[in-house]
């Protein structure tokens, strides 16, 4: 594995930064001009958008449109073209150091944006643990993983339109949930309102016939952190037959930097040993599974943070491309900005469960939060924040954070206002 990549940033070099030269995410930001294209460098962005406008970075004008859409259109050559040329600029020792210290700006105080335009969202569930878990949860032991989950990863399509960048505040769903008996159903807010700790994939190629898993991992231009809020009482009583479909459509939170998948290229791992072999198109041409470090902290309004979780994207079952070959194989479009949820990414172990439902055992074992408060599930005010890195030798690839507060649900969102 290689080192560092030394930086003539002094904070791009420390062991402790998310955003060192090895990683340059990519994101949009805004200060006081419109929303641009910018890559993390250190505690600061580099404004790849005015380096392309002056010609110390030659894309086409793709970033020149305030997202990563076009760019990433353009597929894996100029992605690896875009982390050389930039690596060079900002390398220790670079002769072009006072050409660019003007195109830099400090982290603290811009806006982060969405980086790209969602195309389409899908969503998995894609971690054994996980699976096991909310099955034996929902249907019992004996009948917790359904009977194709070892042979195709399982996905449903998801909703566009609801998918946010963190910071984005959530409110409280009302939605159907079941009564105290099966007949009787109440339209009521959730009062299971939860996280799922999920990995999204961007795609960047646009495909329009079946790929291979080789060509599907060279498709993803990068990962994100992804927090899928999930209210399980809705969810419970409207998943059959169809799936999850008011449940997961309040919104979907991603982090607003871009881990390009060249970034994570030194922490690929191999996916754990089959249960039972895969069909050949479904098969891994080598390790496409990360290294990757996860975290979810819940922080009551005004209080300090605990962390819930901890758990590792290498625990997935099937990997992101496993999962975009999937959903090629019946000859299904993909557009560049089309985004893959991984599924919850649950490990092993209680402390490792990526959802709320798991971590209370769907509430009868509730957490006891740092400052003394029990959880079952998420309570107004509180702010939920994803983080993630992959560890190198003396350095991080990180995702920052992934963040949103919920607030409270609206009174009845059906009543006229008659005022
Ligand atoms: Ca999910």
């Amino acid at each position: 594995m290689s080192g560092l990549i030394r930086s003539f940033l002094a904070p791009a070099n420390t062991p402790e930064t998310q955003f060192p030269l090895n990683n340059l995410p990519c994101g949009v930001f805004s200060d006081a001009e419109p929303p641009r294209c910018g890559m993390a460098i250190g505690d600061s962005i580099l404004d790849v958008q005015a380096l392309e406008a002056r010609g110390l970075l030659r894309f086409g004008g793709t970033l020149q449109t305030g997202e990563w859409t076009e760019f990433m259109a353009l597929g894996p050559d100029a992605w690896s073209r875009l982390r050389h040329d930039v690596t060079g600029l900002l390398a220790e020792g670079s002769p072009q150091e006072a050409a660019v210290r003007p195109f830099l700006r400090p982290q603290e105080g811009v806006v982060l944006h969405m980086p790209f335009r969602v195309a389409e969202y899908t969503d998995f569930y894609a971690s054994r643990h996980h699976a096991t878990n909310v099955g034996t949860m929902f249907r019992g032991v004996d009948n917790a993983l359904p009977p194709n989950w070892l042979h195709m990863p399982i996905g449903y399509n998801g909703r566009a339109s609801s998918v946010v960048v963190s910071g984005t505040d959530v409110r409280r769903p009302w939605g159907q949930v079941k009564g105290p008996d099966d007949s009787a159903p109440r339209f009521a807010p959730s009062a299971r309102f939860d996280i799922e700790l999920e990995l999204g994939a961007v795609v960047g190629v646009a495909s329009d016939h079946p790929l291979s898993v080789t060509e599907a991992d060279a498709a993803i231009f990068g990962y994100v952190l992804l927090n899928d809020w999930s209210a399980r009482d809705i969810q419970a009583w409207e998943y059959q037959p169809l799936g999850p479909f008011q449940a997961k459509a309040t919104a979907t939170s991603i982090s607003p930097w871009i881990v390009m998948s060249e970034a994570l290229r030194p922490f690929r791992c191999d996916t754990p040993a089959r249960v039972v072999p895969l069909p050949d198109h479904l098969c891994d041409a080598g390790p496409m599974l990360f290294d990757i470090g996860l975290e979810a902290a819940l922080a009551p309004a005004g209080k300090a943070e605990t962390i819930i979780t901890r758990t590792n994207y290498n625990e997935m079952y099937y990997s992101a491309a496993q999962q975009l070959a999937h959903h090629t194989t019946c000859g299904c479009p993909m557009r560049t900005g089309d985004l893959l949820g991984s599924g919850t990414i649950s490990g092993p172990q209680k402390k490792n469960r990526g959802s709320l439902l798991e971590l209370s055992w769907g509430g009868k074992e509730p957490l006891t939060l740092d400052t003394g408060e029990p959880r079952s599930f998420i309570e107004d005010g509180d702010r939920l924040t994803l983080r993630g890195a992959a560890t190198g030798d003396g350095y991080l690839v990180g995702f920052g954070s992934c963040t949103g507060r919920v607030l409270p649900a609206v009174n009845d969102p059906y009543a006229r206002d008659e005022t």
